[in-house]
């Protein structure tokens, strides 16, 4: 921990909140010291080598693969911009990548995390190009690959992958979006024929905003409840199963029975043809029912696995997580993208003189401007490391499913679930920001952050949308550890939360080597050190247990009451539900950015990162700072301190954001933008090593 501690002192030169001796003079505006042109590459690259994390090489593949053409073009119609990604897409059916996701039996390589990280890559381009990946490998292969048998998967995964069969996956309805458990699309077993009936019965049912559907898809992966009769031949409902339905012949034309429509212009992503489909008791052979978790035999006996509809369903979403990891993954590549144009406009636009030198000062300069985007900067990096952790759980996860049991594995859902809401949440505000502090330049197309804000938006909607994720964590917190698996329902939440939840959270979160080896090396007794990285984690852990501590008290007010008033009490404690799961994400994301930055090997790149773990926590504490003075986990002294330190940091940063952002290894094409090389921006900014220099 030593280049801790002396982060610390050349950090602020005291510990927040104790009086020391005043910081050097420094000049009337915090100088950047970085300079405007390629940064450090030596520090860049070992902070790449940390954020590229464990599949560097499938990193380094993609990002060769890269050209300007996965760029997204501007001013094209919507047909063209349709046809242009389109094409993109089999451009990466041929190089392979998208054969990484599937299992080596099914024709593919068996890496998820190759897949996930390649996909994540795509997020510096046009994130249409990804979405429709995402629709076409993740969500359609997807859901062929992990819910289907073994002839079922030899019969279509061959041409998902080449793209010889583009697909959709119809979830989602008008009336139904969060609330997929209650769809109202049926697929109802005929015994006369073997075959299921497919049908839209109301018009709430109809199938909405699904990628594929208006154009491009051939072949459904269709959510209904699934309907056989039972021995007196009444109706039995099994609850959302999925089924292949087709709904185009090769001509692009609509099957009998299958009405599709075009959603036409949507807020971005105007490269992916979204629509709806609708089902006019339509046949299909019983075979395409994909049946891993519940099956029809040839008399329509339906038998599953899992005796609950609800457990069931919910297994069934489980497999399917890979696509909001990676929706997580690329909103977060792109924010990175956002950020780094912002940064390098940054240091080459002046604006005003400077007083003393009568020259014009560089956007970053401006201690707003620092504060603007460093903490981002930061929490970039945080976020980077965490979904580095994600991807690698899941990896595990697909590769030995033996090793995790219920808990590890509802565990690695809620991460999931928060890490996609938390860092599409963040990437919406950070390319709003960075095109804010490009100014004009930055609302000009040609300049990138527009479409990048206006495709990127839906990523909080879609793959769930980021409230409804949220509450998932608060209540995975709230039920993590109970001893039966279970899908509780608020009465079973709220009971157990009159238990045992305040015992497990701590017992869990503190059961971490890291957290012991942190904590352990705390030196400050007083635990006042808010550069301490061990004080550091306990002040967010602490900040999450409390949060759940108290919600669970909340709670007890319904034991006993019957599910109205279960609904009423819980619903009145829903923003603490998301205030904990929120809080929860902060602690468990810092933990990951620790963990990379303690397996980091090159000091320098340690130091630096060790202060972007120091922003992001004053960060977190100063823009929570009433939480921490309410609850007396800070005095008003510490909460003023750490924001002083905030903007110290933030400067002595900005001297470094070049190379920061550098680390991203974005594709330099990326950059090649007007604003960053026109006339609209004056000389780049002269190094001026020493003043504020961190080296
Ligand atoms: C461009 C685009 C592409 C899409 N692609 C696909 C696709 O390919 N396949 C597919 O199946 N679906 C797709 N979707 C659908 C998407 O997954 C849904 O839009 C999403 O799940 C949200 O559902 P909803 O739109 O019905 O919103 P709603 O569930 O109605 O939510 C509306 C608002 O209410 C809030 N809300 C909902 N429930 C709660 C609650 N319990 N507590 C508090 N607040 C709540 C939400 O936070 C949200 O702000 C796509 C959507 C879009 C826009």
């Amino acid at each position: 921990m030593t280049s801790e501690t002396d982060v610390q002192k050349s950090a602020d030169g005291s510990t927040p909140g104790t009086p020391t001796t005043p910081p050097p003079a420094r000049p009337a505006f915090g100088r950047v010291t970085g300079p405007a042109g390629p940064g450090d590459t030596a520090l860049a690259t070992a902070l790449q080598k940390v954020l590229d994390g464990h599949w560097a090489d499938t990193r380094r593949t993609t990002r060769e693969a890269m050209t300007p053409e996965v760029l997204s073009p501007i001013g094209l119609s919507m047909e063209e911009h349709r046809e242009h990604v389109l094409g993109q897409l089999s451009r990466l059916a041929e190089t392979g990548i998208p054969k990484l996701g599937f299992r080596k039996e099914d024709g593919g390589a068996g890496d998820a995390g190759g897949v996930l990280t390649a996909f994540e890559m795509l997020g510096h381009g046009d994130l249409s190009l990804m979405v429709k990946a995402g629709v076409q490998w993740g969500l359609f292969g997807g859901a062929i690959s992990n819910l289907g048998n073994e002839e079922v998967r030899r019969k279509y995964l061959p041409d998902a992958i080449s793209l010889d069969l583009l697909g959709c996956f119809a979830m989602t309805e008008l009336g139904q979006g969060s609330d997929v458990q209650n769809l109202e699309t049926t697929a109802t077993f005929d015994r006369e024929t073997g075959e299921f009936v497919v049908d839209t019965p109301t018009p709430s049912a109809e199938k909405a905003y699904i990628g594929n559907a208006a154009r491009d898809g051939r072949l459904a992966a269709v959510f209904a409840q699934l309907i056989t009769p039972d021995k007196d031949g009444e109706p039995d409902n099994h609850g959302v199963h999925c089924l292949l339905v087709p709904i185009r012949d090769s001509d692009g034309n609509d099957l009998p029975g299958v009405t599709t429509t075009d959603h036409g212009h949507k807020g971005g992503l105007l490269g992916v043809d979204n629509g709806r489909i609708r089902f006019d008791k339509v046949r299909v052979p019983r075979e395409a029912l994909l049946d891993r978790f519940g099956a029809v035999d040839a008399d329509g006996l339906y038998s599953s696995s899992i005796e609950s509809d609800g457990a069931r369903f919910f297994t069934m979403l489980g497999t399917l997580i890979r696509g909001r990891v990676s929706v997580g993954a690329a909103s977060g590549a792109a924010a990175r993208t956002a950020l780094a144009l912002a940064v390098r406009y940054g240091l080459v636009r002046r604006q005003f003189d400077h007083p003393e030198t009568g020259k014009g000062i560089p956007l970053l300069e401006y201690r707003e401007h620092q504060r603007r985007l460093m903490p981002r900067v930061a929490r970039a990096y945080a976020y980077a490391c965490a979904q580095n952790a994600i991807i690698a759980e899941l990896d595990e996860f697909e590769k030995f499913p033996d090793y995790f049991d219920d808990r590890r594995r509802r565990e690695m859902e809620a991460h999931a679930a928060g890490i996609k809401a938390a860092v599409t949440g963040w990437a919406n505000e950070t390319i709003s920001e960075a095109r804010l502090a490009c100014g004009g330049a930055g609302y000009m197309a040609e300049n990138r952050l527009t479409t990048m804000r206006a495709d990127a938006d839906v990523f909080s909607t879609f793959e769930g949308d980021n409230v409804v994720l949220m509450q998932l964590v608060g209540k995975e917190l709230l039920t993590a550890y109970a001893s039966e698996f279970g899908d509780m329902d608020q009465v079973e939440t709220v009971t157990f939360a009159l238990n045992m939840v305040a015992d497990v959270v701590q017992e869990k979160t503190r059961a971490s080597t890291l957290w012991q080896k942190l904590v352990d090396s705390v030196t400050d007794r007083e635990h006042t050190d808010l550069l301490d990285r061990g004080n550091q984690l306990e002040l967010l852990v602490d900040r999450s247990e409390h949060l759940v501590e108290t919600v669970a008290r909340r709670l007890r007010k319904a034991q006993g009451e019957d599910g109205s008033e279960a609904f009423k009490v819980f619903n009145s404690a829903q923003d603490h539900i998301l205030a904990a799961g929120r809080a929860h994400m902060d602690s468990w994301v810092f933990e990951q950015f620790v963990e990379a930055i303690e397996a980091c090997e090159d000091e320098d790149a340690r130091e630096m990162l060790g202060m972007l773990a120091d922003v992001f926590v004053l960060d977190v504490v100063d823009r929570d700072k009433g939480w921490f003075l309410e609850h007396n986990r800070l005095t008003t002294e510490r909460t003023k301190a750490a924001t002083a330190a905030l903007n110290r940091l933030c400067t002595k940063l900005a001297g470094k954001a070049r190379t920061l952002v550098d680390a991203f290894a974005i594709p330099e094409f990326v950059f090649d933008v007007p604003m960053l090389n026109d006339g609209g921006v004056d000389a780049p900014v002269e190094a001026a090593a020493g003043a504020e220099g961190l080296g």
